[in-house]
């Protein structure tokens, strides 16, 4: 007997349908001899519909009302699939959150679990019950309600399976796993067996959308073997692991990221001081930046160009225009494609053959970064999706 985690997306509980069809894989996982937990989101776009109610009422509302008011979601989809599977004539119980055991720190809104007081979840183990979760909420030291941030629900099943040592953890999705990449745009995309925790974080940061970053993390770091499968076809999905197998490729995924903006400071003195300040000071305003490049200097003065995401460029061309005399720029045309694959490590003239590919459609680059198993490009967001085919087309072995 296994002790099985399974977690399924809002788009897997969208309505009554949909709801019996999950039950009835949890039931055969079930009748399989396995004990079996199951995290769930909210149905359908739940989640957005309330967050569009708080907005009727207010443009400003109170972070910790905001949980209260998402973390209804999940009660909804918890308490009916607990009903389908009664009704299929299996023992389950729901609980929330805080029922399982979620303590989580108190940023409201974007909450880290800091660790799951399970007698709950093993008692009702113990009497046999088909346990549903509510995935994406937990409890602060206030006993307040809590949410983990967008796509949270990944990470409440990742941390379920490692708190019970569970023997597999599976997110149910509406794709059929991982691709190398998006398979509604990308002619030939292929989906993987298996790919590494790492080449994962990446794909997953990089905007493949498929399981939430910090879920991943958590896996990794708690060694939970993933499985990402889809609901609606009964077919094995890609196993996200430590190690995992190539399948021939050198690459394992090519994705593409819109929401860039790419901010220059053109003319800044060339003496030292002059990066950390401006880093710094965005760091204290929790503006993440990624590609950062910086010219050589040149007559007393540098530039310095870096991304950041759409929305937090706004602020930043504030923040830095109120400390600097410079001229600053910012662009929003431009998308991020990048490759993944643990293979490029040991491989040289990987970044060769992307910018061939590249080229060989006419497509300008005009920033490049690059990691132990990644290169990104920044190129014009008109461009991306030609990019991301040929780049694609470039890797991946022809069938
Ligand atoms: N329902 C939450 C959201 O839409 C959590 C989740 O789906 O994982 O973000
Ligand atoms: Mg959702």
């Amino acid at each position: 007997m296994s002790l099985i985690v399974q977690k399924f997306g809002g788009s897997s509980v969208a309505n009554a349908d949909r709801v019996r069809n999950v039950a009835k894989i949890i039931t055969d996982t079930y009748k399989a001899g396995n004990d079996v937990v199951v995290v769930v989101s909210a149905q359908g776009d739940t989640t957005d519909d309330l967050i569009a109610k708080a907005k009727e009422i207010t443009n400003n509302p109170s972070a910790r009302e905001m949980d209260m008011l998402l973390a209804s979601g999940e009660q909804i989809s918890i308490s009916l699939l607990a009903m389908a599977i009664k009704e299929m004539g299996f023992p389950s119980i729901s609980l929330l959150g805080w029922q399982a055991g979620f303590n989580t720190s108190s940023a409201y809104g974007k909450a880290r679990i800091h660790n799951i007081k399970a007698d709950r979840l093993r008692t009702e183990l113990g009497k046999r019950n088909i346990v549903i979760v509510a995935g994406f909420q937990g409890i602060n030291k206030y006993d307040d309600l809590t949410t983990l941030g967008r796509g949270g629900s990944d990470t409440s099943a990742v941390a379920i399976a490692a708190a019970l040592r569970a023997d597999k953890c599976q997110i149910f999705t509406d794709v059929e796993g991982v691709f190398t990449a998006d398979p509604r745009k990308v002619e030939g995309a292929k989906k993987l067996e298996e790919i590494t925790y790492d080449e994962m974080l990446e794909l997953a940061t990089l905007g493949a959308q498929v399981l939430n970053n910090r879920s991943v993390e958590m896996a990794k770091k708690y060694n939970v073997e993933l499985e990402v499968l889809s609901s609606l076809t009964n077919k094995p999905g890609t196993i996200v692991k430590e190690v995992a197998k190539m399948e021939k490729m050198l690459v394992r995924g090519v994705t593409k990221d819109t929401d860039v903006a790419r901010i220059s400071l053109v003319g800044l003195s060339d003496t030292p001081g002059v990066a950390f300040r401006v880093f710094d000071k965005l760091a204290a305003k929790n503006i993440n930046v990624d590609v950062i490049l910086q010219s050589v200097g040149r007559d007393g003065t540098k530039d310095i160009s870096f991304t950041t995401s759409e929305d937090n460029a706004e602020k930043a061309v504030e923040l830095l225009s109120e400390m600097l005399d410079c001229k600053i720029s910012c662009d929003t045309d431009i998308a991020k494609v990048s490759v993944v694959g643990a293979g490029m490590e040991s491989h040289p003239g990987t970044a060769a053959k992307m910018f061939e590919a590249l080229y060989g459609i006419d497509v300008n680059i005009q920033m490049i970064s690059t990691s132990e198993i990644k290169i990104s490009v920044l190129i014009d967001k008109k461009d991306a999706d030609r990019a991301v085919s040929a780049v694609h087309k470039a890797f991946m072995p022809e069938e």
